[in-house]
């Protein structure tokens, strides 16, 4: 009898549901998106009622359209938009207040205030994260401070906290469960990555009672039963991941010092370090990669703020082209940039360089400068900050990463995986499988089930393109050297 994986993707614009067969192949996908709430300027929303009932849309949808039989499935997998945070009432199963998404900005004063009184080093040493207004901690504290009556009924148990993956399960499995993986608690600013467990004192600093969080449970193996997913039937919950650990598992970087690159709107980059939190010395962010029959992968985590954006901006703001595909033949129609260099800091620049006050920079324009330089610069700026942040895992870590895997949209530009290998000096590997986030998402349910083992796994995943560096080691460098000049000249410019 044939059995199959259920991934659901539940992603910040869209609730995704995908049904993988035994060879961990995709054979149907359902999509739905949902509304995007901006009260004020900085804040983001979700209704979490609509998260839960898009997601459930797409799952049922999914399950028909594929046509196997809902009892053939054997696990499901859950990976998520992280941080976002939701509170609800134990006894209703009602959120008391909106989703507030990871990019909601309203407790950044908040952060300030903690970060004056000298608690910065306390919550990263013990999180591995920086204490920012992105996890969800500080937005716990703000529901709880600005609800009517939270706080109270907070203090007499009778609410629940959780990332999207609880929310999702407790609303599948119809209030039994309150939990999530090791995973998604990293992100929350309230876990020790050490003890793996919730922290008192981070709880006591945030004013959070330790009776809303949820048990940490593993990302793989018999986590929950789904009884309200369709048919009034039960199937087990065996995989939950947040959505770059899973992209990290889905491109099977499970040794230590293997890595990934997603190239979407940002670049999200992350490294295996194996079984030790390694500290970033360059504010990088420790964080869980998965917990697994016990045993805790750690991971190290950039970002790239300008992406693939840096091509939409080149596409909407300059008109260089009406879709960003194009970028690559009027890049390939130079052999170089001239000594052309965008530097696309258009939100200010992230790791390692920090700097919020950076605007976007072109320089060496001359006579002879056409949109095809600034094309190709631009498609070489996103390499060369990943590159950046690369550099700076390796300095972490201690040790040369390999390869870098990578996926996302703009990976399907050629030019830009090459010189991401050429400037980097390695190998980049772009698989078959591009949805590597539900993909990771399936793997780990499938190993939690028992339908596949590690091993086999590591054979499944398969690779469409390896690039292989053609520059000298020499050239990457003066390409580099030339890279952080421009960087230099981008500084400060806000300030
Ligand atoms: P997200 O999940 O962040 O929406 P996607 O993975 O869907 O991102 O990728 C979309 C991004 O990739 C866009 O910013 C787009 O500009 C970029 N992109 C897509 N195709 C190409 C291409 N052929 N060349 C360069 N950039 C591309």
């Amino acid at each position: 009898m044939s059995k199959y994986i259920l991934a659901l993707d539940q992603g910040t614009t869209s609730s995704r549901a995908i049904i993988y067969n035994t060879d961990a192949q995709p054979i149907a996908t359902e999509q739905k998106e949902f509304k995007q709430i901006f009260p004020k300027p900085g804040w983001v929303e979700h209704n979490p009622i609509e998260i839960w009932e898009s997601q459930l849309k797409v799952a049922r949808d999914v399950i028909i359209k594929s046509k196997i039989r809902p009892e053939n499935i054997a696990g499901i997998g859950i990976t998520n938009q992280r941080e976002t945070t939701v509170v609800w009432n134990r006894e209703t199963g009602q959120p008391i207040y909106n989703a507030i998404v990871w990019q909601d900005r309203r407790t950044s004063k908040y952060c300030e205030n903690l970060k004056s009184k000298n608690l910065e080093a306390t919550f990263s040493s013990k999180t591995g994260l920086v204490l920012d207004s992105y996890f969800s901690g500080t937005k716990i504290n703000w529901i709880l401070n600005n609800v009517d009556g939270a706080k109270e009924q907070a203090m007499n148990g009778e609410l629940a906290f959780g990332t999207i993956d609880t929310w999702l399960i407790w609303n599948l499995t119809n209030g039994k469960n309150h939990i999530t993986d090791a995973s998604n608690a990293s992100r929350t600013i309230c876990f020790n990555i050490h003890t793996m467990e919730w922290d008192q004192e981070l709880l006591d600093i945030l004013e959070i009672p330790r009776s809303m969080l949820p048990e940490v449970k593993d990302s793989s193996g018999k986590i929950a039963l789904a009884t309200e997913l369709i048919y009034k039937k039960i199937y087990p919950i065996t995989g939950i991941a947040g959505d770059q650990q899973a992209a990290l598992f889905g491109q099977m970087c499970t040794d230590t010092g293997m890595a990934k690159c997603t190239y979407g709107t940002g670049c999200f980059l992350m490294m295996n370090i194996g079984d030790k939190p390694v500290p970033s010395k360059n504010k990088l962010l420790t964080t869980v990669g998965w917990k697994i029959n016990g045993k805790t992968t750690y991971a190290l985590e950039g970002s790239v703020f300008m992406g693939g954006a840096t091509i939409q901006w080149l596409r909407d703001g300059l008109k260089f082209f009406k879709d960003v595909a194009e970028s690559e033949s009027l890049a390939t129609s130079i052999n170089s940039t001239d000594g052309v260099v965008v530097v696309p800091a258009l939100t200010g620049l992230g790791a390692p360089h920090w700097n919020p006050d950076a605007r976007g920079t072109i320089v060496g324009i001359t006579r002879g400068t056409t949109s095809a330089h600034i094309t190709r610069a631009a498609l070489e700026s996103i390499c060369y900050q990943v590159n950046d942040v690369l550099s700076t895992m390796s300095k972490d870590k201690g040790s040369n990463i390999q390869e870098l895997r990578v996926d996302g949209g703009a990976t399907a530009n050629n030019f830009l995986v090459q010189f991401q290998s050429n400037i980097s000096s390695i190998d980049v590997l772009r698989p078959i499988n591009h949805e590597t986030t539900a993909l990771g998402a399936a793997y780990l349910a499938g190993l939690g089930v028992g339908l596949w083992q590690m091993e086999e796994l590591k054979t499944k995943w398969q690779i469409d393109t390896k690039f292989i560096p053609n520059m000298t080691r020499e050239d990457a460098d003066k390409h580099n050297e030339l890279w952080l000049k421009a960087v230099e000249r981008s500084k400060n410019w806000a300030s």
